[in-house]
């Protein structure tokens, strides 16, 4: 199954069912940003920039236009430093994949390696462009909850073994999509002396890092590499408004001699990221030290609050019927149960038509294993605490129902 199909399948019940409680969407709650006031923020860009207003309305520079703010945002929330001719802005994260991937993957014996369950849209992207992808399961290289890097040297020993040369490790290892697992510091150091080992790149994909609601946030990979091997890729979707499409791409500190940078693939592929979107950003990133923080701190309480109401309703009302927690998350948007049976798209259906939920199947995030049959991924970013009890008992009848069959 492709994404398209989940996608469109997901959207067609959504539409279909629209009373529907919905746990599928990996989305922020509009109240956050539905009141903000855009044109202010391009004001205050327009007002604090020594461009001239109008490079808004024109054809904009392919690396983008507000990288010097992006750059202060990084060196502040992300505790980095980077040149601001290392990054390049972006339609969200999703277009960074791309790019990165039509820079480093170019002869058929290369590939991308991704451990599934993973975001998909990194599989269509391999689809789209017609590249190589190989994929790892979790559930074999995972040890306490994070992944064992002797396992996953094994793992890429076997695919160089086999003639193919991997050129990009895909990770998303803060609250990941969909399991909400978070990589360990030393788990994230290994991986990068891997990187150096076997030659390849590790694509971080980092939109969901700022939501951590216990604990303190760890370094991301690109923080913690000092080798040049990372490509970091981040997104104003979740934290922001995903409506905006904004995000950015980091390359690695060291520069390629000679090569495309990736702004060149950037230019042939979108010419720039609107730079109206962008002024929001800068604008928004002007008003308030260039941080996040702050922003987030008062998010992560309602989320923080959403993910403790769903553990808790899940304990309450999933537990008795043999429904388990995998993992409780504590940070991100999602939080994955096991089910006592396989979730399928039949049974997704029919949880919205008779029982007014919608969760999402974790082997829809899946390519070839067969392990995550029985796991569903609930968002709980979208609904408030009510609507997600109300969802968590609609859930348990669907359940209790399917296990009676
Ligand atoms: N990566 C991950 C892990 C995601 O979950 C998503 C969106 N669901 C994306 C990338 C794409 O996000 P965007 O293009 O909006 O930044």
């Amino acid at each position: 199954m492709n994404q398209t199909n989940v996608m469109q399948f997901l959207n067609e019940v959504s539409a279909k069912y629209p009373q529907a409680i919905s746990f599928a969407a990996g989305q922020p709650s509009p109240e956050f940003y539905q009141n903000e006031s855009w044109a202010n923020f391009i004001k205050v860009y327009e007002d604090a920039s020594p461009l001239s207003s109008s490079l808004l309305y024109r054809y904009a520079s392919s690396s983008g236009l507000i990288n010097h703010e992006i750059a202060q945002f990084l060196r502040n929330d992300e505790g980095f430093s980077v040149a601001e001719q290392n990054i390049t802005l972006t339609n969200g994260s999703q277009e960074a994949i791309n790019l990165v991937v039509m820079k480093e993957v170019r002869n058929d014996n290369e590939c991308v390696v991704a451990i599934e369950p993973f975001y998909i849209g990194v599989k269509e992207v391999l689809e789209g462009q017609q590249k190589r992808l190989v994929t790892l399961d979790f559930a074999k290289l995972c040890q306490g909850g994070d992944l064992s890097c002797e396992a996953f040297e094994q793992a890429l020993q076997e695919i160089q073994s086999q003639g193919i040369s991997i050129k990009l490790v895909y990770i998303n290892p803060d609250f990941n999509n969909p399991l909400g697992f978070c990589m360990s510091e030393s788990t994230r150091q290994s991986l990068i002396k891997l990187a150096v080992k076997y030659h390849f790149k590790i694509l971080e994909d980092n939109p969901y890092s700022h939501f951590c609601y216990q604990g303190k946030r760890l370094p991301s990979i690109y923080a913690l590499d000092n080798q040049g091997v990372t490509y970091h890729l981040g997104s104003f979707s979740k934290i922001f408004c995903p409506g905006l499409r904004v995000g950015y791409l980091v390359e690695p500190a060291t520069k390629d001699h000679g090569e495309r940078r990736i702004s060149d693939y950037k230019s042939a592929t979108s010419i720039n990221t609107c730079a109206l979107a962008q002024a929001v950003i800068g604008g928004f990133l002007i008003q308030n030290d260039y941080s996040f923080k702050a922003r987030m701190a008062e998010i992560n309480q309602h989320y923080g609050a959403r993910k403790v109401a769903l553990v808790e309703a899940v304990k309450q009302s999933l537990s008795p019927l043999g429904v388990k927690l995998y993992e409780e998350v504590s940070g991100g948007f999602f939080q994955t149960l096991e089910l006592p049976f396989e979730a399928d798209f039949e049974w997704v259906e029919k949880s919205a038509a008779q029982y007014g939920v919608i969760v999402m199947p974790v082997s829809f995030f899946c390519v070839n294993s067969t392990k995550w049959k029985r796991f569903v991924r609930l968002s709980f970013s979208y609904a408030d605490e009510t609507t997600i009890k109300e969802g968590i008992s609609r859930l348990a009848k669907s359940i209790e129902s399917q296990c009676s069959i």
